[in-house]
């Protein structure tokens, strides 16, 4: 695994110089699988205290006609869900909306809730119960005591890092304003989360005016808390896109060549010790991602739009899977927790386990996937990336760089997926 040292001198080399050693360590345990979750957006309210820049996510009271999503409002969407083959219900929510707003306190507490994390507990609990959809929860930078609520009622949590750059949080900068985006706070939520034992989904957010070391700076930091708690089963790498109406509306979009290399980067960080995803409706070319070295595409939905991203349109299934097919590669539905960590000893409550059960197999994929019956996924070419010694590539100074694929043994969460 790279030193922390190497780990910086990543930002010496061009996407091109990383790439087929990035995609040669994904290969080495995916092999011919790029992973998916099948999902139904359940974007429970739209409300936030917070302030990012760039989002067009958070609403204000006003321009809502409801301030949460009703119970009745999510059965709509999961009975559709349950129909097209979903098997993931992702709650994606604005920051602890009722701090900042009167409005959404008094909707909480006219309905016996004190808060919106107790909400989202019970409307995960609905999903489960009556749909048999498995949730995954996004809530934001919560407390431990509201992690572990939501590990009894939820198979994953998430929250993204977005950045290790403090000086973001300055005045002018995207996340003025947004006190649960400082880096201490979201880190901490991931410790936390790491303690409660909860399989983890984070990642960056790139080119909202980050640099390169600030990106390796991030990505060691989560690689020291999976260390120590082997919780973060995926580490997302998105691309900042700008949306109109939001103070960065103007800022130009992440740089392609950028968003590549941190996908690269975090690759040859991570391993193969956490999956490594980028949102494909968000990327201008599915078969750079793949050379980057992802080995999951994150959640797709046949029935909501991205509601965070809305005017990116999920890619239909079978052109994803023809578009990876050209790389030796097999699209695979899993669920909203990784296949190594349903059976990791204290990831997944006892009681959640019977509906995680009932939907995979026993390699821990979805049963009822989506494309299995697509024998265009039958997959017969495979890419070979040799792997490269990057002490040959020239740099501006003479700095000693260790060949970066080192043996090494196995570090992967219990097991490897049981492909
Ligand atoms: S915390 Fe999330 S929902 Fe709230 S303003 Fe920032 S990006 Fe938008």
């Amino acid at each position: 695994m790279l030193t922390k040292d190497e780990a910086f001198r990543l930002t010496r080399f061009s996407f091109e110089d990383i790439a087929d050693n990035a995609s040669a360590i994904r290969d080495e345990y995916a092999l011919h699988t790029i992973t998916y979750s099948p999902k139904v957006f359940l974007p429970l309210t739209h409300l936030c205290q917070d302030t990012c820049s760039y989002c067009s996510f958070a609403k204000s009271p006003d321009s809502l006609e409801s301030l949460f999503m009703t119970a009745d409002q999510i059965r709509e969407i999961c009975t559709q869900g349950v129909e097209n083959n979903c098997f993931e219900a992702l709650f994606t929510l604005g920051e602890a909306p009722e701090n900042r707003y009167e409005q959404a306190s008094l909707w909480l507490r006219e309905r016996g809730y004190s808060t919106t994390t107790d909400y989202l507990a019970d409307m995960a609990r609905l999903v489960i119960t009556e749909f048999s959809l498995l949730p995954h929860v996004n809530p934001g930078a919560i407390s431990g005591k509201e992690i572990r609520l939501l590990k009894e009622v939820s198979i994953s949590q998430g929250m993204m890092l977005e950045s290790i750059a403090g000086r973001l949080c300055e005045p002018g900068g995207p996340h003025f304003g947004s006190p649960d985006k400082t880096p201490a706070r979201r880190l901490a939520t991931i410790e936390a989360a790491g303690r409660a034992q909860v399989p983890f989904t984070t990642g960056l957010l790139v080119g909202i005016g980050d640099t390169r070391h600030e990106r390796i700076e991030g990505l060691l930091a989560l690689r020291d808390l999976n260390s120590t708690y082997g919780h973060i089963q995926e580490i997302i790498i998105q691309n900042f896109i700008p949306k109109p109406v939001t103070a960065m509306a103007s800022t130009p979009e992440c740089d392609h060549e950028e968003h590549l290399w941190t996908i690269a980067a975090a690759r040859m960080i991570f391993e193969n010790t956490t999956h490594i995803q980028a949102p494909p409706n968000l990327a201008s070319s599915i078969p750079d991602l793949i050379r980057a070295g992802i080995d999951d595409f994150g959640g797709i939905s046949t029935v909501t739009i991205d509601y965070v991203n809305p005017e990116k349109p999920w890619p239909h299934l079978k052109t994803l899977a023809d578009q990876i097919l050209e790389f030796g590669k097999k699209l695979k539905a899993r669920a909203a927790i990784y296949p190594e960590f349903i059976s990791k000893p204290g990831f997944l409550a006892d009681h959640l386990r019977v509906f995680v059960n009932a939907v995979t197999n026993e390699k821990g994929y979805i049963i009822n996937d989506p494309l299995k019956n697509n024998e265009r996924n039958n997959v017969s070419a495979t890419k070979q990336y040799k792997s490269i010694d990057l002490t040959e590539v020239a740099v501006e100074e003479e700095i000693p760089l260790l060949p970066l694929r080192q043996k090494r043994g196995s570090n992967f969460p219990v097991s490897k997926p049981r492909s």
